[in-house]
C-alpha cells in the first residue's frame, strides 16, 4: 500500500516509515497521488496520529504522556519517548485497520530485552516495566512477560567493564546449508584455503591475547563459532583449541564453548582435544529431527548421526550440551516441529535454542524453498507458545532472546537452559553489556564504552583468503582502537 505522510519534522520520516512497515512490510511512502494519508503531530508530551482515509472509527489516535515527566527521565529519554509514541500511534491505527496485532508491538530491533535493561537502569521495577511494555511499546502480554522474565534473570550476569569475552571464528563447513547467511564457506570448494587461514588465525589469536593481557582484561567467556569449527581435521582443530586456550584462558574464564554445528563432524579425537584444552560447552545443532528436511535444507547429515554425536559427547563428563532447532522450516508442519522438540528433549541436552526461520537474502531461499509450503503465521505462533510450555515442563527456562529481520510470523529466537546451565557468552553477546573481542574471518569486535554504554564495532573480512592477507594490518588497527576506547 502507498502512504502519504504529513509531519512538521522531516527528520521524523525514517521513524514513521519504520512504524508503517511493522504493519505493512511492503509499504511505499510517496509524496502525492493515491494512498493513505497519515498526519503526525507532536506537541509537548502529546502525540496525535490521524488517518482520515481509514474512516470514522479508528482514524485518530492520541496520547498525552505525563509519565515521561518523571524525574528519572532525561531530556534525551523524553525525545526518545515521543518517537516511540509516534510509532505506537501508527501501529495502533494501521494495525486495527488491517486486523494485525504485532506481538512485539513497536519493537523492530534485534534485541528487545535492551528496553528492559534501559528502564531498569532508570530505576523502574520489573512490574512497572511490564506495564510500560504494554502501554508504551504495544507488546502483547505474553511477550511482555517473557521479556521481563528474561531481562530480570539476566541482570545477575552483568559485570564491571574489565570483564570481556572472546569470539573465535572458523568460517568452514562441510557443505553450505541453503538457509545460511553466516560468514561460512564449504570445505567441498574451499579446503585449499584452510592452511593459509589458520596461519592468519594463529597470528591474530596470539596478538589479541597479548593485547588483552596488556590492558588487564579479565576474559570471562570464550566462544569458538563459525562456520563449523569441528569440520577442521582433528589435528588442525586441536591446534586452534591450543592457540585459543593459551591466548585467552585464565582463572577468570568460566565458560569455553565450541560450536560443533554439524553432528557428523564430532568424534572422540576432537572431544578429547576439547577436554585437554578446557572446553566446557558444546553445541550440536540438529535444526530438525527429520531426515527429509535435513536433506532439503542442504545439511547432508542424518538424525542417526545427531543421536550418535550426542551419545559420544555425553561420555565426556561435565561438558554442557546445547542443541538448536528451527521452527518454520519449509515442508515441515507444526507437528513435525513439535515431534523434533520431543526427540531433542529425550536426548536431555542442558540447553535448547529454538530459532524461528528468517529467510535471508544471502541464502538460497528463493531458489530452493519457494515452492515448498510454509506454515501460516497463526500456526507458527501457536507452536512457539506450545514449545515454551513443553520446555518449561521439561525443566528448561528461557534465558536469552533475540529477533531477526524477516523472521517468520514476527516471532523470535529463544535460548532455554536447565537452571544454572545458561550460556553466559550468549547473554553478554546479545545484551551488548560486555566487550567482545572478535578473532577470525567475519568476527565482529564490539567495544562497550562508557556508563550509558555506547557500542563501537569492527568486523574482520568475511572471506578467509582476504582475512589471511590483511591480518597484520587489521590487528594493528584493532589494537589501536581498543587502546583508544578501553585503554
Ligand atoms: S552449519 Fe551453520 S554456518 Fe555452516 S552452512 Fe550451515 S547454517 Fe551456515
Amino acid at each position: 500500500m502507498r502512504y502519504i505522510v504529513e509531519t512538521r519534522e522531516s527528520r521524523d520520516l525514517p521513524n514513521i516509515e519504520a512504524a508503517i512497515k511493522i504493519i505493512d512490510p511492503q509499504a511505499e511512502i510517496v509524496r502525492e497521488g493515491p494512498g493513505i494519508h497519515l498526519i503526525v503531530q507532536v506537541e509537548g508530551f502529546r502525540v496525535v496520529v490521524t488517518a482520515p482515509d481509514l474512516g470514522e472509527t479508528g482514524s485518530c489516535w492520541e496520547y498525552q504522556d505525563d509519565e515521561i515527566q518523571d524525574p528519572r527521565y532525561t531530556p534525551a529519554d523524553q525525545q526518545r519517548r515521543m518517537k516511540e509514541l509516534v510509532r505506537l500511534g501508527i501501529v495502533r491505527l494501521l494495525g486495527s485497520f488491517m486486523g494485525k496485532t504485532p506481538p512485539w508491538g513497536i519493537l523492530s530491533s534485534v534485541r528487545p530485552t535492551k528496553i528492559y535493561h534501559y528502564l531498569r537502569e532508570k530505576g523502574f521495577t520489573p512490574s512497572e516495566i511490564y506495564e510500560k511494555l504494554l502501554s508504551v511499546y504495544g507488546i502483547t502480554s505474553a511477550k511482555a512477560r517473557l521479556l521481563t522474565d528474561i531481562g530480570g534473570f539476566q541482570e545477575r550476569f552483568f559485570k564491571p567493564p574489565e570483564y570481556v569475552s572472546v569470539y573465535v571464528g572458523i568460517p568452514f563447513c562441510p557443505s553450505r546449508c541453503h538457509y545460511c547467511s553466516f560468514p561460512a564457506v564449504s570445505l567441498e570448494t574451499h579446503r585449499h584455503l584452510v592452511a593459509r587461514y589458520l596461519e592468519g588465525l594463529r597470528t591474530e589469536t596470539a596478538a589479541i591475547g597479548e593485547l588483552c593481557r596488556s590492558l588487564g582484561f579479565r576474559i570471562e567467556t570464550i566462544y569458538i563459532g563459525g562456520g563449523t569449527p569441528t569440520s577442521l581435521e582433528a589435528e588442525d582443530f586441536g591446534r586452534v583449541l591450543q592457540w585459543t586456550a593459551e591466548a585467552f584462558k585464565t582463572e577468570d574464564t568460566v565458560e569455553f564453548t565450541v560450536e560443533a554445528g554439524r553432528p557428523e563432524t564430532v568424534n572422540w579425537e576432537k572431544l578429547e582435544a576439547m577436554r585437554r584444552f578446557g572446553v566446557t560447552r558444546l553445541s550440536i545443532n540438529p535444526q530438525t529431527m527429520h531426515d527429509r528436511t535435513l536433506q532439503l535444507i542442504g545439511r547432508n547429515h542424518t538424525v542417526a548421526q545427531i543421536e550418535a554425536a550426542m551419545a559420544e559427547a555425553k561420555r565426556f563428563d561435565g561438558l554442557l550440551l546445547n542443541m538448536d532447532l528451527i521452527l518454520g522450516l519449509p515442508g515441515e508442519t507444526p507437528e513435525d516441529f513439535l515431534d523434533s522438540l520431543e526427540r531433542v528433549i529425550a536426548l536431555n541436552p542442558d540447553n535448547i535454542t529454538v530459532h524461528t526461520l528468517a529467510p535471508k537474502r544471502a541464502a538460497k531461499w528463493g531458489k530452493v524453498f519457494s515452492e515448498l509450503p510454509l506454515p501460516d503465521d497463526e500456526s507458527l505462533a501457536q507452536v512457539s507458545d506450545a514449545a515454551v510450555v513443553r520446555l518449561d515442563r521439561a525443566g528448561y527456562r528461557p534465558y536469552y532472546l533475540y529477533r531477526q529481520r524477516r523472521i517468520l510470523a514476527d516471532l523470535e529466537n529463544i535460548g532455554y537452559a536447565k537452571p544454572g546451565n545458561e550460556s553466559i557468552y550468549n547473554i553478554q553477546m546479545m545484551e551488548e553489556r560486555q566487550t567482545i573481542m572478535g578473532v577470525g574471518a567475519g568476527a565482529v569486535t564490539k567495544w562497550v564504552v562508557g556508563k550509558e554504554p555506547h557500542i563501537s564495532r569492527y568486523q574482520n573480512p568475511r572471506c578467509p583468503a582476504t582475512y589471511a592477507s590483511r591480518i597484520v594490518a587489521d590487528i594493528a588497527k584493532k589494537a589501536q582502537q581498543t587502546r583508544i576506547l578501553l585503554g
